[in-house]
């Protein structure tokens, strides 16, 4: 029922991408990333400690949560949520220059803060990633062997909440296949869903 969010036709458009922890964001954005480099991610602050492998800077600014506290009194943050006992946060000022330069921009965030965008940017595109199945999705999270077996659960708890929610947003990628799901998200974020004809 609802009239669809579009931004004027060639004007570059803001997409969030959510999902689950476990759906393949990461690998779904990784190839995004490398088959559309004219699109620019947002990289955000978080108060959690880097993961091995993690560079300040290109995965995330880490931050204080003094920092963090900083940002959100000074009106620097489109968006923010706490998530796994961590503060997240999507620095407003590199998003809107890359929306003025031309640049259809990504913001890969968990549901509050999808919400928070929706509100604050009716215009944007949101989209949620979503597994196969929620069989598929326990045994990616519990085969990962990554985190903590209480942080899983969160995880999983957490999973399916953003799940429940898939209704609020534009439209859900089933991620059955990296490369379709590539495919699919791609002509999203350029906005060629949108283009008449
Ligand atoms: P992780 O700690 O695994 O990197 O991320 C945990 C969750 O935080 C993921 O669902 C991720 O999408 C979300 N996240 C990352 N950056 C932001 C952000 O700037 N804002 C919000 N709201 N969520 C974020």
């Amino acid at each position: 029922g609802e009239e669809p969010r579009l931004a004027p036709a060639g004007e570059p458009r803001l997409t969030v991408v959510s999902g689950p922890s476990g759906v393949g964001k990461s690998s779904v954005l990784a190839e995004v990333r490398r088959q559309a480099p004219e699109v620019y991610f947002s990289v955000s602050a978080t108060t959690r400690a880097p993961r091995a492998g993690e560079i300040d800077g290109e995965h995330y600014h880490f931050v204080s949560v003094a920092e963090f506290e900083r940002m959100i009194a000074a009106g620097e943050m489109l968006e923010h949520a706490r998530y796994a006992g961590n503060l997240y946060g999507t620095p407003r000022g590199p998003v809107e220059r890359a929306l003025a330069a031309g640049q259809p921009a990504v913001l890969e965030i968990e549901l509050q803060g999808a919400r928070q965008v929706r509100r604050a940017m009716p215009e944007a595109n949101l989209v949620m990633l979503v597994p196969p199945s929620w069989d598929e999705l326990v045994s990616r999270l519990t085969g990962r062997g990554t985190d903590a077996s209480a942080v899983v659960r969160q995880r999983l708890d957490t999973a399916r909440e953003e799940l429940d929610a898939a209704a609020e947003f534009d439209t859900t990628v089933v991620n059955s296949d990296v490369q379709a799901a590539t495919r699919e998200l791609i002509a999203l974020i350029a906005g060629r869903d949108r283009e008449t004809g």
